[in-house]
């Protein structure tokens, strides 16, 4: 007995809440054995990382119990849903690393069987249509400490009832003239058993079925049914549910057997500093301009993360380490960078760009001389292997790495300093140009050609080193540079208007940056750049080869200084 306990206890080590519900289940035989998960996003806007964390649960528990997981579009309400949301929602949950096979359903779908069940439920006296408006049915509805007011329409007879259902779905009455509502309890205490509603009138066609249907379900009276319909054994969400478990299990069991019946499951929702998780907030963002459409690289959707240059990785990495309770939180943004960070070392290639440049001269090296250095590609994997940049007489280096009266303990150069260019050589700072602002124009050093990296004399010291592009080889480009969206650590939270909590400076764009050659020969869409004591850089949707544009991903935790020092 001992023992068993023991295996058991092994078993189920590492799994979260959710997980260990489900291994139970499983277990005692439920459902036959059968473990059959959805993700039902509603098409009214694109994904966002709250959205990842449903997903990696929803999938990532079917895979690890051998179950499946369905892609159920909810799409009940027609006037805020759209093709393209679809589509989109398809490809994210692709990129994040999931699948559903076949198994791509869509509340619609189930209109016809929700149709059936209301009339049912209407010819046993359990539905009935109610002709108030929807402000005069919120006013009855009580508050949860004092019972709700019945409505006058409550006692109509089922054949009266049926009559109006039908009519309205023939399109004879006005939008939100009537609704069909459950006849459960106006005095439950559970406010979502106060006769909710169950379809109301639409006249704005459906993406998918058109003009065939002028009622539609609410989620409450579509979801469990659609999870049950579909096999649904697991049906996880997020805790706002919670209040709801009871009306879906009411309408579950007008269907279900004792064989099989979906059961809900609830954990804690994402929700993210310095941003926004509601998709009626980000679809104002987007309509107003105030970013550049749901993929913008300061969204928090799958597609603006993705766009940015964040890995599907690093997002599931996040998304574990917050890990699934009950208990709502604000997880922080720090936290998804740091993954990102993680991520993007480990697979990005080393190379050289310089933000803002100056041209640094050097007197002693041959004017029409070019030499290739070797680049490492990547020095968390050797494997990666090398690439060449040109040196040459005259290169770029930062304007921020040259200061001409500079303080104690600067290591970058100045007037008699000596850094090392990174791959190339030891060069000595001997005079600037200056134009007739002060502002220094051209730098003057001289070189070593001793000191080359790899040659002997390249054991020399210097407590600077640099990175450079050389002039004549450099690409020009532009950077956009993305800092967080809004300025207050939880917009959601705060009274005042969210116009007013943009951050201004969410977007930097950074014109004739230089690259090396290199970079632009492999700026392909996907790809990953580490540019050196900058960031993290990825190619933008817009670049072209005429046009490089690259998006910063990520700023770098340190510098080499930084990293000297430890
Ligand atoms: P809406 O306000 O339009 O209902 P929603 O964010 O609930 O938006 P849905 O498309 O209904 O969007 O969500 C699909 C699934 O994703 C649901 O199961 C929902 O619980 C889950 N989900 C949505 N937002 C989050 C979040 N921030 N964290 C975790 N899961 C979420
Ligand atoms: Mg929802």
């Amino acid at each position: 007995m001992a023992e068993k306990v023991e295996t058991e206890g092994e078993e189920k080590k590492g799994l979260n809440f959710i997980e260990e519900i489900v291994y139970e289940d499983l277990k005692a035989g439920k459902n036959g054995g059968r473990l059959s998960t959805r993700f039902p996003p509603e098409p009214n806007g694109y994904l966002h990382i709250g959205h990842a964390k449903a997903i990696c649960m929803d999938f990532g528990v079917a895979e690890k119990f051998g179950g499946t997981c369905n892609l159920r579009f909810d799409d009940t309400n027609p006037v805020k849903e759209d093709v393209e949301y679809v589509d989109s929602i398809r490809e994210d949950i692709h990129w994040l690393g999931f699948d559903w096979g076949d198994r791509e359903y869509y509340a619609s779908d189930y209109f016809p069987k929700l149709f059936d069940l209301a009339v049912r439920l209407i010819k046993e006296g359990k539905a009935y249509v109610d002709d108030q408006t929807s402000e005069q049915i919120a006013q009855q509805k009580g508050t949860p400490t004092t019972p709700g007011t019945e409505s006058p329409f409550r006692n109509r007879t089922p054949e009266e009832n049926l009559d109006l259902f039908l009519r309205m779905n023939e399109g004879e009455f006005e939008e939100g003239s009537r609704v069909l509502r459950a006849k459960i309890d106006m005095a439950s205490s559970n406010m979502h058993f106060r006769d909710p509603i169950m379809y109301r009138i639409i006249k704005h066609p459906h993406h998918r079925t058109g003009t065939k249907w002028k009622v539609y379900p609410m989620y409450d009276f579509a979801h469990g049914q659609s999870d049950y319909f579909e096999g649904v054994t697991h049906s996880i969400c997020t805790l706002e549910f919670v209040p709801h478990r009871p009306l879906y299990d009411y309408f579950v069991n007008e269907l279900a057997d004792d064989t099989y019946r979906p059961r809900q499951l609830e954990f804690n929702r994402l929700n993210l500093t310095y941003t926004v998780m509601s998709k009626r907030k980000l679809l104002q963002l987007v309509k107003e301009g105030l970013v550049a459409g749901w993929d913008d690289p300061r969204m928090p959707t799958i597609s603006g993360m993705r766009r940015r240059g964040f890995t599907a990785k690093s997002i599931r990495n996040f998304i574990n380490m917050i890990g699934y309770t009950k208990f709502e939180a604000l997880n922080s943004v720090s936290l998804l960078e740091h993954a990102v960070r993680e991520d993007l070392n480990a697979i990005s290639t080393r190379v050289m760009a310089v933000m803002n440049p100056v041209k640094v001269i050097i007197t002693n090296y041959p004017e029409n001389k070019v030499e290739m250095v070797e680049m490492e590609n990547n020095p968390e994997n050797p494997e990666e292997g090398m690439h060449q940049m040109p040196f040459s007489r005259e290169i770029y280096i930062e304007r921020e790495d040259f200061m001409e009266n500079p303080p104690k303990k600067y290591f970058r150069l100045a007037p008699d300093a000596e850094v090392r260019l990174k791959g190339a050589y030891i060069v000595k700072c001997t005079g600037v140009k200056k134009d007739a602002a002060g502002n220094v124009e051209e730098i003057y050093c001289t070189y070593d050609p001793e000191t080359r990296s790899g040659l002997p004399g390249s054991a020399k010291k210097v407590k600077g080193t640099l990175h450079w592009v050389s002039v004549q080889h450099a690409v020009d480009a532009e950077a956009r540079l993305y800092d967080r969206l809004f300025n207050v650590e939880n917009p959601a939270a705060d009274e005042r208007d969210f116009h007013e909590m943009l951050n201004p400076d969410s977007l930097k764009v950074v014109k004739g940056i230089k690259v090396e050659p290199f970079i632009a020969q492999n700026a392909e869409k996907g790809r990953h750049f580490q540019f050196q004591r900058i960031g993290y850089f990825t190619p933008d949707y817009d670049s072209t080869s005429e046009k490089l544009i690259f998006n910063r991903s990520i700023s770098l935790k340190d510098s080499w200084e930084k990293e000297k020092k430890k």
